[in-house]
């Protein structure tokens, strides 16, 4: 008989596949049970827009990016972008660094290869994959418990099975009343990194809705970011948007709406401005276009935005130019997020992402209650908490 221990990893995203693929096949018998026939949708997902496995910027820098501060420090200090590109480089997955820093696939690699290749690399280490498998709770004498009938005891169980957007992917955080069951403190999902609502003008929208917000800049709360933004029928994403989700949901917890600002000249001063539209010799819609270089739907959006006075006072419209205040009156669907904040609360783990109140049990990914802006900072999470945890195991016993 095997004297390895049992794993059960409970899902099959971003966050499973690591912590297999880090786990020593010697020391530990471990299957990953997934609901659906593949592994991750989610993953798939994200790779149909830009997929940004990580990011470059220094890991001091990336560490400011995940909140609540220092949660994610260790993890990342261990396993960091630098050492996920190289581990992807060696499994077959080269990557390179976009124009926005962002870290993808080298170009022709497509997401299912990528995929597939770490797949691959789980199956070389002997770790099985159970598909069809859906944890529905534990039995009275503490096995995991299946929608298809399955009883499996296992020593060490991980929890990997995702936030609560895009249920479609398998994520649909029904585990949550699971979890409360028994006794540990899970708060309700909200929508990160989303679109959020703003109460448009209808004739706004007709000219502006589908188009990009280039090179601004957006502030709430003593925080910025640098970026685009896209203007859609219901509201305003992006990933200019997206970087400010902590401030934004924060707001709108408290307040019941949040305010952003934006720069649609990041390049010139107030005085600046004011100074090129009194030195033109054009009309002001054709200075603004022509000697700012205000795109179009910039000079749309001041338009819609400001009284016919304000916009003709060019002290007024300077200052708006440079800081204007955009109404968001809540999150949208969100099943549309590309993330959760909410599920399970940090006080709930120790350093190791175990369950405090159930031993044995640990929780990694999207179902804790943590947050960063998309751009590669969601999945270089997930890949530095499996890290971390197969390492603390693998040294345990
Ligand atoms: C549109 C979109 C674009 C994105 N783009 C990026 C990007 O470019 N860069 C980036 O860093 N991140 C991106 N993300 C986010 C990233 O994909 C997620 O943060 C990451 O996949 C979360 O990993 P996870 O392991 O926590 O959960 P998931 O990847 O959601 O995996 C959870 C798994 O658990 C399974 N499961 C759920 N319940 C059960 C159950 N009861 N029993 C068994 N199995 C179960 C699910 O089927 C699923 O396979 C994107 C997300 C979306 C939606």
């Amino acid at each position: 008989m095997s004297s390895r221990k049992t794993i059960a990893i409970i899902g099959g995203g971003a966050s499973a596949l690591s912590v297999a693929a880090f786990l020593d096949a010697g020391k530990y018998d471990v299957t990953i049970y997934e609901r659906n026939r593949g592994l991750g949708r989610k993953f798939l997902v994200a790779g149909k827009g830009g997929f940004n496995l990580t990011h470059s910027e220094r890991v001091g820098d990336m560490m400011r990016r995940y909140s609540p501060p220092r949660f994610l420090d260790q993890a990342l200090s261990e396993f960091d972008n630098e050492r996920f590109r190289a581990w992807l480089a060696d499994i077959g997955i080269p990557t390179y660094v976009g124009s926005s820093r962002r870290v993808f696939p080298v170009q022709g690699i497509k997401p299912i290869e990528v995929l597939t290749v770490i797949k691959e690399y789980i199956a070389t280490k002997g770790h099985k994959i159970r598909y069809d498998y859906k944890w529905v709770g534990w039995s009275p004498d503490g096995n995991l418990l299946f929608e298809n009938g399955g009883k499996i005891e296992s020593d060490i169980t991980i929890f990997c099975m995702g936030g609560g957007s895009w249920k479609v992917t398998g994520s649909d955080g029904l585990w949550n009343e699971i979890f409360r069951d028994r006794g540990v403190l899970v708060l309700p999902f909200l929508a990160s990194n989303c679109a959020y609502k703003v109460d448009w003008p209808s004739h706004f929208i007709d000219k502006a809705s589908g188009r990009p917000l280039k090179n601004i800049s957006l502030s709430n709360s003593g925080h910025q970011s640098i970026g685009e933004a896209m203007i859609t029928d219901l509201g305003i994403e992006g990933s200019a948007v997206y970087a400010l989700s902590d401030q934004i949901q924060s707001q709108l917890s408290n307040q019941g709406c949040a305010s952003i600002h934006i720069d649609l000249k990041p390049m010139l001063t107030i005085e600046e401005i004011v100074k090129r539209i009194k030195n033109s010799k054009r009309k002001l819609t054709d200075c603004l276009i022509k000697d700012l270089k205000l795109e179009k739907v910039k000079v749309q959006l001041l338009k819609s935005t400001l009284t016919k006075e304000q916009f003709l006072d060019i002290n007024v419209l300077a200052i708006n130019i440079k800081e204007l205040p955009i109404l968001l009156e809540q999150a949208c669907d969100i099943d549309k997020a590309i993330s959760t904040t909410g599920g399970v609360d940090l006080s709930e783990i120790d350093d190791h992402f175990q369950l405090k109140k159930l031993s044995g049990n640990y929780v990694l990914g999207e179902m804790l209650d943590w947050n960063a802006p998309t751009g590669g900072y969601l999945l270089q999470a997930c890949f530095s908490m499996g890290h971390h945890l197969a390492l603390h195991l693998n040294q345990e016993y």
